[in-house]
């Protein structure tokens, strides 16, 4: 299995419009972050998250063929790229599956409604709604489902054989928790150095890794206060930055 960082920035990706900071205007590619979503690549490509920037992401990783996409939540920089589904139904045959909680996928055929309503917009993707309710085999590979919070909200992380990828949490219950004890990878937010309402900051994002005890582990979702190299060069060797465009084998 392969896994692409497609964006690891937080909701208003790096640089940020208008910001003059060091990170916002580094040179290192490493520092420019488009909204947070990954590619997995087995027999089949999936796509975590339809972020804002998922064409442009796609022209950098092109695919010819998407299964499916696995929603972790509804927030903007998670689903605004849903839209840019359209060409892959041009390629296949057949609506392509949308997984994600029941709230999740409700909240997307409310801000998507003209894909949903009866007698959709013709122009609008062909895609098809699956409520995730507990583990799943997703065309031959196995998925669980991840519950963690987010602020207030319950959210989706999602574990797919040795891997698990989690984004925008703030809380990982002790059940979540002993689903990924000692995974071979671990992918986990975190924001900035302060403190969040509802993201992991550095910190914390260290020591859920230390508890959950991963093989080795990438933080994203990555605010314009972090610096790359910086930040590399504080953390134990089995936890890197993940960035933009980086890919994994497993
Ligand atoms: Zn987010
Ligand atoms: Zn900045
Ligand atoms: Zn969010």
């Amino acid at each position: 299995m392969k896994i692409t960082f497609l964006g690891t920035g937080t909701s208003h990706g790096i640089p940020m419009l208008g910001c003059t900071c060091r990170v916002c205007t580094s040179s290192d590619p490493r520092n420019q972050r488009m909204r947070p979503s990954i590619l997995v690549e087995a027999d089949k490509h999936i796509i975590i998250d339809t972020c804002p920037d998922f064409r442009t992401q796609l022209m950098r990783h092109p695919i010819r063929r998407l299964d499916a996409v696995l929603f972790t939540h509804w927030h903007a920089d998670h689903i605004l790229g849903l839209d840019d589904l359209r060409p892959f139904n041009y390629w296949q045959e057949g609506a392509i599956p949308l997984y994600g909680s029941a709230q999740t996928l409700d909240r997307i055929k409310k801000i998507f409604s003209y894909i949903f309503e009866p007698g959709p917009y013709e122009g609008a993707p062909n895609v098809q709604t699956r409520v995730i309710g507990g583990p799943f085999d997703l065309d031959g590979l196995w998925v669980e489902p991840l519950k963690i919070l987010h602020g207030k909200l319950e959210i989706l992380g999602f574990k797919i054989d040795d891997f698990a990828y989690i984004t925008d949490a703030s809380f990982i219950p002790e059940t979540t928790q002993a689903q990924i004890k000692n995974i071979g990878c671990l992918v986990l937010n975190a924001l900035r150095y302060k403190p969040h309402p509802a993201h992991f900051c550095l910190e914390q994002s260290i020591q859920q890794i230390e508890r959950i005890n991963p093989g080795r582990a990438f933080l994203t979702h990555i605010a314009h206060q972090l610096e790359h190299q910086e930040v590399e060069g504080c953390l134990p060797s089995h936890i890197r930055m993940a960035y933009d465009g980086l890919t994994l084998e497993l």
